[in-house]
């Protein structure tokens, strides 16, 4: 997963994320929890989450 400089640290995101894989400092960002479900986009109001290719 990809986070832009769009994000404000709000933390949505990793409230939604089940497996407790994004931590918030300044911005967001994903630990090796990450299983790359994709389901955080869905929860950014600022769609600043992409999937990484
Ligand atoms: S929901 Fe979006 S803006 Fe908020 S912390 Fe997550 S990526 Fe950043
Ligand atoms: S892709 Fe899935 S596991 Fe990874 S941070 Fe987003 S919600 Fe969590």
């Amino acid at each position: 997963m990809k986070v832009s400089v769009e994000c404000v640290g709000c933390g949505q995101c990793a409230a939604y994320c089940s497996f407790d894989a994004i931590i918030i400092f300044g911005r967001a960002s994903m630990n090796e929890n990450c299983i790359e479900c994709g389901e955080c986009v869905k929860y950014c109001p600022l769609s600043a989450i992409t999937e990484s290719i």
